[in-house]
């Protein structure tokens, strides 16, 4: 059946005025946010998905989460997300997402189940290949050599989810690899 504008515009006046007559509270109210996370464990984080940076509270129950929601008390969103950000939740709890290290070797169409030590000396492993195998001591310039120490042969880049020190700790890192060709995501 259609409704007519006149039609809907009575029966929501309606229902506004039995709410005033009756003094039963909005459902809205009764399911209010502080009663849904209610003794849970709050924890306050930054969403991990783009530069802005969005403050984010985490409740978690038993080691899971159960909710997450924008920082009413940050500085950047003040309690507000984007759509991406909102759906953060799914992220953590996700029956297709992958909490253990996958391996394929190349030109394997399977993927294999690796440890963290593994995959984390491979990579180790492979940094420093790269390293070895890219670096360049001296550059000439003008006929004239100057030393660089350089590593031309890779590239790093932080994510919004580094906060002040990791910055730091990249940075430093990259450069003691010798990488000069370190970015960060918001600037791409
Ligand atoms: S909530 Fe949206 S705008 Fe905020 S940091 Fe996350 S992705 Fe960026």
């Amino acid at each position: 059946m259609g409704i007519s504008r006149r039609n809907f515009l009575k029966g929501t006046g309606l229902a506004a005025g039995s709410v005033a007559l009756t003094g039963k509270p909005a459902k809205a109210e009764v399911d209010s946010p502080e009663m849904r996370t209610k003794g849970l464990t709050t924890t306050t984080t930054v969403c991990p998905y783009c530069a802005v940076g969005c403050g984010m509270i985490v409740h978690t129950k038993n080691g899971k989460i159960v909710n997450i929601e924008g920082d009413p008390e940050h500085p950047i969103n003040r309690g507000s997300l984007c759509s991406k950000g909102s759906a953060l939740f799914q992220v953590a709890n996700n029956e297709r997402r992958l909490t253990k290290v996958k391996y394929r070797a190349a030109g394997s169409d399977k993927w294999e189940e690796k440890s963290w030590d593994w995959a984390l000396d491979r990579m180790a492993r492979l940094m420093k290949e790269t390293r070895d195998r890219n670096f360049v001591k001296e550059e000439k310039i003008a006929g004239k050599s100057y030393t660089v120490n350089r590593n031309d042969g890779m590239t790093m880049i932080g994510t919004a989810a580094l906060d002040n020190e990791e910055c730091y700790l990249l940075g430093k890192f990259a450069r003691a690899m010798g990488v000069g060709y370190l970015e960060h995501q918001a600037r791409i």
